[in-house]
């Protein structure tokens, strides 16, 4: 059986003060769930928030990091920065950071290994963009990058391992996959990496759907078979919100 996880992805967003408020808020609310209930958040937020989610279910996440462990690298933070406030997940290869920091599947790759390496556990990002669904593109699209992301992972670490399928169309936009077609798609990346690490692995994997989950579409997105959870921009950040995402 694979516990459900749902991640928030805070992105650029909250000071210290509203990321303890929002904790303090939903802390009691998400306590009596089955789901895997996480927050990724800005660097400068990580080490509060471990401190106010102790007890708690809550696990925290980072957005990033390098894969280095330290050196010459101005404005990065590296996995045993991260290892040292004993931060959960770090999500890797989001769509915007592709985008708009050039994040390779290269990049991707080395950050998995490293994330591994250190015990933290990575939520890998794969998705199309509009074009390539157009053209048909999406399952090459996700096979590749799903490849290079498990490239020389230990079959035995790749359980660590959480997908997210993040179509990029849908995406801060207001606009999801049906949940059928992001059933589809996982169920696919789920056969890819059975081809890479046999199918025993792959059932164990974790994929997760992004792309504008919200209170009122969750539940429906969590029947379908292959979804085991989802990582939630926008929605996340409102305390109501989340507690409703995590209680789907
Ligand atoms: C995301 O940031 O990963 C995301 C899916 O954002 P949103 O839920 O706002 O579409």
């Amino acid at each position: 059986m694979r516990t459900p996880i749902i991640a928030g992805n805070w992105k650029m967003h909250k000071t210290i003060k509203e990321a303890v408020d929002f904790v303090n808020e939903v802390k009691d609310k998400v306590a009596n769930t089955d789901v895997e209930a996480v927050i990724c958040a800005p660097f400068t937020l990580l080490k509060d928030l471990k401190e106010v989610t102790k007890g708690t279910n809550i696990k925290i996440g980072a957005q990033n990091m390098h894969f280095e462990e330290k050196g010459a690298f101005t404005g990065e933070i590296s996995p045993l920065m991260l290892k040292e406030i004993e931060v959960d997940y770090v999500i890797i290869g989001h769509s915007e950071r592709r985008q708009y920091f050039n994040e390779t599947d290269e990049t991707v790759n080395k950050k998995v290994l490293k994330a591994l390496e250190y015990g933290i556990k990575p939520i890998v990002c794969v998705g199309e963009t509009l074009e390539e669904r157009e053209t048909e593109k999406t399952k090459d699209v996700v096979k590749y990058q799903v490849e290079k992301a498990l490239e020389n992972v230990d079959k035995d670490r790749v359980k660590d391992i959480v997908i997210a399928y993040e179509p990029i169309w849908a995406i801060g936009t207001g606009k999801t996959a049906s949940s059928k077609d992001a059933n589809d798609v996982i169920s696919y990346i789920r056969e890819v990496v059975a081809s890479v690490c046999g199918e025993e692995v792959s059932e164990e994997v974790r994929i997760q759907y992004g792309g504008s989950v919200k209170p009122n579409n969750v539940e429906e997105i969590m029947n379908e078979s292959d979804i085991d959870g989802a990582l939630v921009g926008g929605a996340s950040l409102n305390p109501s919100d989340y507690i409703e995402l995590v209680n789907f």
